[in-house]
């Protein structure tokens, strides 16, 4: 029912009930009215991919779509990182990023994406990235650049260039891959603790349980909201880990910002607590 034919219902009878049904609407509808999300400070985007579309990729996402999509949702500022699917030219990749940057300044804050089997020239691409290009962060995706997380030998020199620049690391972390599992994002935090690591996707389904568990026991340790749809997950995360190591992310191109941001309203219901999850924790991590 719309709202015109609410009001025309209430004109029209100056029935009681149907007035308290009246208020009643409008005040779910209001809760759960996706374009425009309950007022918050700055929201923040964690987790989004950009690539420009190339014949044979099936997955791409210009900076034109993500922005749309960003307005939509209410999004302020979104990060930004390439596609590790499609990272055959790394170089290539973060310069697109930083292209798509440029574009929409204030909007897109630019993380690196590298492969560590690269080695020294992954470390010196980071370095590129955050000293010439201005990136902020470093993602990366141990499940699909088939790598361990706690591979000290391989990622060590990696994690010391972040420590160095000053700069955090979003990191890949599905319960379901032995790659990124919440023991080994535990032994980085560990090893590392100047630099801030974020648990994409909480550890979904498997072991996010683990994953709220070593955020709880590390300072540097977060877990960004994406893919993980589990509300009752989320408000158990805030309950043990505090609203203060979550962070709002989507994943796009895939999943919808209105849908996420929807489910971090319906999850958190406390309004400090969840303009920290969207944005706040990020903005002090980056120090924006
Ligand atoms: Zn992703």
């Amino acid at each position: 029912m719309c709202k015109f034919t609410c009001l025309n219902i209430l004109a029209s009878t100056k029935n009681y009930k149907c007035e308290t049904f009246v208020e009643k609407f409008f005040i779910k509808s209001q809760y759960l009215n996706i374009q425009k999300p309950i007022p918050e400070n700055v929201i923040i985007d964690v987790h989004n991919h950009i690539g420009k579309p190339e014949p044979g990729l099936e997955v791409y996402q210009t900076p034109e779509r993500l922005i749309s999509e960003m307005d939509i949702a209410g999004v302020d500022k979104a990060i930004i990182f390439g596609f590790p699917e499609y990272s055959f030219n790394i170089v290539e990749n973060n310069d697109y990023i930083f292209e798509s940057i440029k574009k929409y300044p204030g909007r897109l804050i630019g993380f690196s994406l590298v492969n560590p089997w690269s080695r020294e020239k992954a470390v010196k691409e980071l370095e590129r990235c955050v000293n010439k290009l201005g990136f902020k962060g470093l993602k990366l995706h141990p499940a699909i650049h088939h790598f361990s997380l706690n591979a000290h030998s391989l990622t060590d020199a990696i994690f010391e260039e972040c420590s160095k620049l000053k700069i955090p690391i979003i990191s890949h972390g599905q319960g379901d891959c032995p790659h990124c599992t919440p023991a080994q994002f535990g032994d980085m935090a560990e090893t590392f603790p100047d630099v801030p690591l974020i648990m994409a996707h909480m550890g979904f389904w498997q072991n996010t349980e683990d994953a709220i568990s070593k955020a709880m026991k590390y300072d540097n340790l977060y877990l960004d909201t994406t893919m993980n749809n589990n509300v009752e997950s989320l408000r158990k995360a805030v309950d043990k880990a505090g609203a203060e190591k979550l962070v709002f992310g989507t994943d796009t191109p895939g999943p919808s910002m209105q849908v996420e941001i929807m489910k971090i309203n319906v999850a958190i219901p406390d309004r400090k607590k969840r303009e920290l999850i969207l944005g706040g924790n990020i903005s002090k991590i980056l120090k924006i």
